[in-house]
């Protein structure tokens, strides 16, 4: 019952975050547009984050608009404190890729944390993503996730599938063919190649310095080391340490399935000085 309401929860964050940003509601957009007088807000680029971490390096990151910065703001106060909530809880493109995840048989999907690096990978990436676009080699709404699923779904709807541009199409297939159905827990595209889960993980890495901030932590004396949230979690980030989960904070985007999973609830979603862990 635990396990179906906590599902339940999910989902219904996944379906406010798809009202929220995606076309036809994009209450957010329209909400903060018409507050700030902006134009245009019927695009799902207006709140984009990763634009304006695309030219970071450049400093012409003000030159996006008021709502983008806005979201920003919310997206790097939100990670610093509470971790990377917006991918765990209300991102409708990794949802996506996790939902589809849970279609095809563990056997038959890849594991890659057994081949490569993937916390090196990805903050590689990242540094790299901010390098190219600064200096204006990429385009990075040419490889959004995010943008796929949308215009994906609007294809569909118009019946112009195969006019859909062929990089988005392949950004689709890589995010949710290859890092989604084929990939062990459907978040490869957030473990690789995703721009602002990578800012949101280094916000709460950075976060977890201080006193205060959020984390999902693991009370070890109360481990039994079954493994049990290790497989539950879709970023694969929890590795068995000395018979103990360990979880990796710079790609746990504290969505709670290993919480909800472990049979001992070592595990909680607390404040990092709290005192019992
Ligand atoms: S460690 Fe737990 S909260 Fe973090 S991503 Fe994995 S399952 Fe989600
Ligand atoms: S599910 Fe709970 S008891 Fe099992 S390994 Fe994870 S934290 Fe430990």
């Amino acid at each position: 019952m635990r396990a179906l309401i906590f599902k339940l929860q999910r989902l219904l964050g996944y379906v406010l975050g798809f009202l929220l940003f995606y076309k036809p509601f994009m209450f957010f957009n329209s909400f903060f547009a018409s507050f700030w007088q902006a134009n245009g807000f019927h695009s799902l680029h207006v709140p984009c984050a990763r634009i304006p971490i695309s030219r970071l390096l450049s400093g012409d990151w003000g030159s996006s608009g008021p709502v983008s910065l806005f979201f920003c703001l919310l997206l790097a106060v939100v990670s610093f404190w509470f971790g990377p909530l917006f991918c765990g809880r209300l991102c409708p493109a990794g949802a996506f890729s996790e939902f589809l995840s849970t279609l095809l048989p563990k056997k038959y999907q890849i594991d890659w944390g057994k081949y490569v690096p993937i916390t090196t990978l990805r903050y590689g990436f990242f540094a790299g993503f901010l390098l190219i676009t600064s200096l204006g080699f990429a385009y990075p709404c040419a490889y959004c996730n995010y943008y796929a699923l949308e215009l994906f779904i609007i294809s569909i709807g118009s019946g112009q599938l195969l006019l859909t541009l062929l990089s988005l199409l392949a950004v689709f297939f890589l995010a949710n063919i290859v890092f989604g159905l084929f990939t062990q827990g459907g978040r490869g595209y957030c473990n690789f190649l995703c721009p602002v889960g990578a800012a949101s993980s280094l916000l709460h890495r950075i976060g977890q310095l201080l006193p205060g901030p959020f984390r999902m932590l693991v009370n070890k004396s109360a481990c039994i080391g079954c493994g049990k949230c290790a497989r539950s979690c879709p970023m694969r980030t929890i590795s068995l340490k000395q018979g103990k989960a360990d979880i990796d904070t710079d790609r746990c985007i504290v969505c709670g399935c290993c919480q909800i999973q472990c049979p001992t609830q070592a595990i909680r979603y607390k404040s990092n000085i709290t005192k019992e862990l």
